[in-house]
């Protein structure tokens, strides 16, 4: 499988975009991989997760040709995962398709829902099926363009209806694990009753070097805490890639920082349009 992260920070991105905090001014003046845009990833370059308001610019940015994504799977209702506005630019007269046009399901739980059916019917105006919802529910799993994908809940405001996803291409499974904090005890009991090895695992570290976080987003201590359980439940192993995601910049070091500081403890640090294949 191949990830690509197309944004990596929390909400207000980073540097945040009314910040004058050191870690902000790090950040511009460091440039590269130390700037952040708010949370999106791609799966073999054709199955979405979020959508984000930055989804253009990383479309623009990375190369990536979204005309032809067929599904995206959505995390939860927060506007930096979530941007439905945007799908308006799925509407005859301003999205002209070369060729058939090709169908967009939109994938997420309820809360995802009247936003996409406000547009479905201005982007299907014209009898084309230009847009689609499938709803998901929490420990559901669903065939998603060929991917095994199991939606867990989160740990994270309950009002988004937050999920987050296990998926599988039927030879490798990951875990993209934001926004969340400490998964639930029914998700450690589902792994429990249906076990899995993950030969990749991303999670949410909003919080980097702050303690304690440990309900709604995770931090470097939690994270090496849930790392923990996971191994001693069989779920991941030596050859299981880690990677680290979705930062504040209240947790402290600029990109370039954090990624000397957890070498030793084998973390990878997401950037934006860092790609790892497993
Ligand atoms: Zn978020
Ligand atoms: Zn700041
Ligand atoms: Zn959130």
């Amino acid at each position: 499988m191949k990830l690509q992260y197309l944004g990596t920070a929390a909400a207000e991105a980073w540097p945040a975009l009314f910040c004058e905090c050191e870690s902000c001014k790090k950040a511009r003046a460091a440039g590269g991989r130390n700037i952040r845009s708010r949370s999106q990833a791609i799966i073999d370059d054709r199955l979405l997760i979020d959508f984000p308001a930055d989804t253009y610019m990383h479309c623009i940015q990375h190369g990536i040709d979204i005309t032809r994504v067929e599904n995206m799977i959505i995390t939860h209702a927060h506007s930096d995962h979530w941007y439905p506005a945007d799908l308006w630019c799925r509407y005859p007269g301003i999205a002209h398709f070369d060729g058939e046009s090709c169908p967009l399901t939109v994938w997420g739980t309820a809360a995802i829902k009247e936003d996409v059916e406000k547009h479905l019917s201005g982007a299907n105006a014209a009898g084309e099926d230009r847009l689609r919802y499938r709803e998901i529910e929490p420990f559901g799993s669903y065939d998603i363009g060929g991917y095994t994908v199991t939606a867990l809940p989160a740990n994270h405001d309950p009002l988004a209806q937050p999920v987050i996803y296990q998926i599988s291409d039927g030879e490798k499974t990951m875990l993209y694990g934001n926004d969340t904090g400490i998964p639930f005890d029914s998700v450690w009991q589902y792994w429990a009753e249906h076990p899995v090895h993950f030969d990749y695992v991303s999670l949410d570290c909003t919080g980097v070097l702050q303690s304690g976080w440990r309900d709604g987003h995770m931090c470097l201590e939690t994270n090496a805490e849930v790392l923990e359980r996971m191994r001693s439940m069989g779920l991941i192993d030596g050859s299981t890639v880690v990677c680290i995601h979705h930062f504040s910049h209240n947790g402290g070091p600029i990109h370039d920082e954090l990624a000397e500081l957890v070498k030793p403890q084998g973390w990878l640090v997401s950037y934006d349009g860092m790609t790892v294949e497993f």
